[in-house]
């Protein structure tokens, strides 16, 4: 397939055959695994506010659904490619089958950079897109979500759409939506808070305290970035560096994160930010602090990044920021650097997601307070079995991870067998 030739499948593909082949995989499935089961090609064509139209690509790859409805989120970005878009829904199906969640995996993008555009283009590039994808996608099917340039008035856009051609209101085709249509209090900061529940169990694990001591350093303040700053900074915690696609910036005393939304609000991003040092994305990322967060995009920690890092603990709120060869040597270094991989660290997205799901399905919402403890349960739940995998099997935490996804969705496959 012609995803392939893409580093990034290739990647989550080479991860994939290395833990089969730790925890000794049954072959067919693997062969079965290591492929999407589909890929929706589409070139969604827009009309511009002045006229012109333009043709984007996109997509939607459906990895596996053997133990519930495809689920994953929706990327706008210039970036996107469909191998891109292959391997982050692979990952959704470990992460999904990690959390114990009845969804399989999958992943949608647009290759498109959305600040370049207005509300409106916006608004008609994910209408048009959405009702290509009517076929495929559905609350019994496929649950689309935000992911990076995507938030929830995209996804009030996606339900609205997809409504209008159903004819009456499908709430669930989506999660990540506004309050007002049916979304989940607490989503938008859940996967920020999702990745403070892993780092506080991680601290509990290597005698850690973490309060004003503690510093660490964030890449990306977007969505999760940004929330797992505001949660860290109320326990307390020194957030020391931080950065998004404007550059890396740096205030040893501590960032006052109430300010810094301030202003991204009212300018967009950190560029020009005062009271901090411009730093380089790297400094952010080997700065001598006890946390580090990526959570930009893929592929920032590479093999030299991974030597110079200085923290003790890496909890991966971005998919994929790690390289094979970043994670080779971070696997050397597992004594020093206490890795957190992302489908454990940032699974609090999908599992507030659920709740909205279900939420939605019962017509019955939970209380912000609920949604929490819930989120908080289950993502400490998740950390304890994968640390007791790795104890059990003597392997890496990514790896880890990775077999207790795998694992359970195996076992589904053999216990449905193969159609026909
Ligand atoms: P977002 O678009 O809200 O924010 C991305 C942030 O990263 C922005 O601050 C942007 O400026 C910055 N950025 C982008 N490219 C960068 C680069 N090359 N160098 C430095 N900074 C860069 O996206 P998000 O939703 O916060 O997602 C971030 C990561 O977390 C992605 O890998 C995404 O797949 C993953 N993730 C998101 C969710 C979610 O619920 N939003 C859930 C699980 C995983």
């Amino acid at each position: 397939m012609e995803w392939n030739n893409d580093p990034v499948f290739q990647m989550a593909q080479r991860q994939f055959d290395d833990v089969a082949e730790v925890m000794n995989l049954d072959k067919n499935v693997a062969n079965r695994l290591r492929e999407p089961d589909r890929a929706v090609l589409i070139t969604v064509p827009v009309r511009m506010d002045d006229n012109r139209v333009q043709v984007f690509d996109a997509y939607r790859v459906q990895h596996n659904d053997t133990r519930g409805p495809y689920k994953g989120g929706v990327r706008y970005s210039p970036h996107v490619t469909l191998g891109e878009v292959a391997a982050l829904s692979m990952w959704m199906t470990w992460k999904c089958s990690l959390m114990n969640l009845p969804l399989g995996g999958g992943k949608g993008g647009i290759r498109i950079d959305p600040t370049k555009h207005s509300r409106l283009e916006l608004q008609r590039l994910t209408r048009r897109y959405t009702s290509e994808l009517v076929g495929f996608i559905g609350p019994n099917q496929d649950i689309p979500a935000p992911d990076m340039g995507t938030n929830d008035q995209i996804m009030a856009w996606m339900m609205d759409t997809y409504s209008q051609l159903k004819g009456y209101a499908v709430p669930g085709v989506v999660t990540g939506k506004p309050i007002s249509i049916g979304g989940s209090l607490g989503r938008t900061e859940a996967t920020g808070r999702g990745v403070v529940f892993t780092v506080i169990e991680a601290a509990k694990v290597l005698n850690m305290t973490l309060g004003s001591q503690t510093k660490v350093a964030i890449q990306g303040f977007g969505n999760v970035g940004s929330h797992a700053a505001a949660s860290l900074h109320e326990m307390g915690c020194k957030i020391t560096h931080i950065s998004d696609i404007s550059g890396g910036y740096a205030n040893t005393k501590g960032f006052d994160i109430p300010k810094v939304f301030e202003y991204i609000k009212a300018n967009g991003s950190l560029k020009n930010f005062k009271d901090a040092e411009p730093i380089s994305q790297i400094d952010v990322l080997t700065a001598p602090v006890d946390v580090v967060i990526p959570a930009a995009t893929e592929r920032q920690i590479d093999d030299k990044v991974a030597a110079q890092l200085k923290c003790r603990i890496l909890a991966e709120g971005a998919n994929g920021p790690t390289t094979t060869e970043g994670d080779k040597v971070l696997k050397e270094r597992q004594n020093e650097v206490f890795v957190i991989p992302d489908v454990l660290a940032n699974a609090g997205g999908v599992t507030v997601s659920y709740f909205e799901w279900v939420q939605g399905l019962q017509n019955f919402f939970w209380s912000a307070d609920e949604i929490n403890e819930q989120l908080s349960k289950l993502m400490t739940k998740a950390f304890m079995e994968v640390c007791d995998v790795q104890k059990r099997h003597k392997v890496y935490m990514r790896t880890a991870a990775q077999i207790l996804g795998i694992e359970r969705v195996a076992k589904a496959m053999l216990a449905r067998g193969l159609y026909p």
